[in-house]
């Protein structure tokens, strides 16, 4: 859909803000900077024409070695996500490891299972997840399509200031503000702040 298109819908939809991320440069058809600038014009241009904010965003696939890789632009918002088939510990090293050493806003659909049936989820893993996001100041996605992470994850969480987003995963119109699941799940996070402000 066009950036007009999907202002439009999430307008009617009664929503104040909204985030166009598409997949980074290590998807076939990502975002590479001269799509980015692109974008931005069309973002600018709807921004002016249904008065809603718009953030200019981007996913990055999370690689083998815990690595993003990010089209030179100024984004306002940064989500980083496993795509790969990976399970368990290893499903949980790359994340640690993109936590360490790259920076990035937020991460996205954590301990999904639309790609693997994964159910190697650790509660001292998901421990060791939720230090690395308070300590680095990175959000946790809650993700009303691969309807992530699970509540187990978010109980551990539930004493600790940490950061979350919702986000609806829209690839198309009908999906744009189902975010019904990420308020209903927000309520585990008791001690979590949504975020306002993604990076200045
Ligand atoms: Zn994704």
């Amino acid at each position: 859909m066009s950036v007009m298109k999907i202002a439009k819908k999430a307008k009617e939809r009664g929503l104040k803000a909204i985030a166009i991320v598409d997949h980074s440069t290590e998807h076939r058809f990502g975002l590479t900077e001269r799509k980015a600038a692109m974008r931005q014009r069309e973002i600018e241009e709807a921004i002016d024409r249904y008065d809603i904010e718009i953030l200019s965003g981007v996913e990055c696939g999370i690689g083998a070695g815990g690595e993003i890789s990010l089209p030179s632009f100024k984004f306002d918002v940064i989500i980083a996500s496993i795509h790969d088939l990976v399970y368990g510990d290893e499903y949980y090293r790359r994340v640690e490891l993109c936590l360490k050493n790259c920076e990035f806003d937020i991460l996205g659909h954590f301990q999904s299972t639309i790609f693997s049936m994964n159910n190697g989820w650790r509660e001292e893993r998901d421990l060791e997840i939720i230090d690395l996001l308070v300590e680095n100041d990175v959000a946790v996605e809650l993700n009303s399509y691969h309807t992530c992470p699970t509540t187990e994850f978010l109980l551990r969480a539930s004493s600790r200031k940490l950061r979350y987003s919702f986000g609806s995963d829209a690839h198309t119109a009908d999906r744009i503000g189902e975010i019904e699941w990420c308020i209903n799940s927000s309520k585990y996070l008791k001690n979590g702040r949504f975020i306002k402000e993604v990076r200045s």
